[in-house]
């Protein structure tokens, strides 16, 4: 006998009605652009995997399209995560008719810790394979890249959702962003993201959809992009310096990489650090930004922190923030926003 691995729903008014039905007009300053097309719905939730069995945590689910569709994967709980309460009779009607445990939270994802959110027998060494856990969502543009951003961080931390092992996210992006995520070097599109998703994540750039496929239609196409935590990192090094050093290398993308790594160091000594450093790395100073691989990031990274050990205040040095290098370290350091210009 061949059994249904699809659950039908009781049921539901269509999400077309229940927006019409409850005025939920797409709010701009929430930037919420609707997902009509159910094929378009189902292959987002198919690019997550296998999804049965798992506990989902949807954010953003809007009116509840993506969710309907995670419901009929058969997972063994799905949690949401929304901002705007004007969904709330349509997630609870879902909620009632669901047939599986549907929980919602409404709340900024931003500030959301996920640490405790998951079932403990669902948690797996980090090493292992991958738990039962699955993150979804269709977020609006200017949440999901500072998102990636902290979750990047939390990932190489192991905390939030990843105190469980590493868990996989299926999410959305502007299409560009999405290119660069994936980029390989020597791309138009290889830039900072690049080198930072690829350094804690597997990157799948699974397809794209154009704008016109939602409500109302953005001036962008959207691309859908899997995340898979690697085993170990490319560089094993804390976040906050590895970001610091690949935003500064591609300070100057076009130009040569000593240009970006000099931005590494105030003005006095910028030249013969950066040069002392590449050679450590064993990196050719003529090299492009987009033409360097994560592991020579890596070395680049293990140098600066080298030089770092010796001059400490080095470390604290903010090309971006520094009003003036003629009197630094002693001026006041500004620390600029990791996900800003990503
Ligand atoms: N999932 C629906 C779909 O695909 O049609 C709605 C997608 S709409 C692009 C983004 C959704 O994310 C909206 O429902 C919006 O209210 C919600 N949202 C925006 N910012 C959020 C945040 N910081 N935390 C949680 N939800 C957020």
């Amino acid at each position: 006998m061949s059994v249904s691995r699809i659950i039908r729903l009781p049921p539901l008014p269509s999400i077309r009605d229940l927006i019409k039905l409850y005025k939920l007009r797409a709010m701009k300053e929430l930037s919420q652009n609707f997902l009509m097309e159910p094929r378009l719905i189902s292959r987002i939730v198919r690019s997550a995997g296998s999804i049965k069995d798992c506990e989902v945590c949807e954010v953003g689910p809007g009116p509840g399209n993506i969710t309907r569709s995670i419901i009929q994967n058969m997972p063994s709980r799905v949690l949401i995560i929304e901002k705007d309460k004007r969904f709330t009779p349509s997630l609870e009607l879902l909620a009632e008719s669901s047939p599986v445990p549907l929980e919602l939270i409404f709340g900024d994802v931003m500030n959301f810790n996920l640490e405790k959110m998951f079932n403990e027998d669902n948690k797996m060494e980090w090493e292992d394979k991958c738990p039962q856990i699955h993150l979804i969502g269709n977020l609006p543009f200017n949440v999901s890249t500072p998102l990636i951003i902290r979750w990047l961080k939390a990932i190489s931390e192991r905390k939030s959702a990843w105190r469980y092992g590493r868990v996989r996210m299926t999410l959305t992006f502007q299409k560009e962003v999405a290119e660069r995520m994936a980029a390989p070097i020597m791309t138009r599109e290889r830039s900072r993201l690049s080198v930072m998703c690829q350094n804690w994540c597997r990157v799948e750039h699974k397809f794209n959809i154009p704008g016109r496929a939602f409500i109302p239609k953005p001036n962008v196409d959207v691309g859908v992009v899997r995340l898979t935590p690697l085993k170990k990192p490319i560089i094993d090094l804390p976040f906050d310096i590895i970001e610091k050093v690949v935003r500064s290398v591609f300070n100057f993308r076009q130009k040569h990489c000593i240009r970006g790594v000099e931005t590494l160091f105030p003005k006095p000594v910028r030249e013969q650090l950066a040069s002392e450093l590449l050679t450590t790395a064993v990196i050719e100073p003529s090299t492009r930004p987009f033409q360097l691989t994560v592991s020579e990031f890596g070395r680049i990274s293990e140098a600066y922190m080298t030089i770092c050990k010796e001059k400490p205040d080095y470390m604290k040095y903010n090309y971006r923030g520094q009003k003036s290098d003629d009197n630094w370290p002693f001026v006041e350091i500004n620390n600029t926003d990791s996900s800003e210009n990503i």
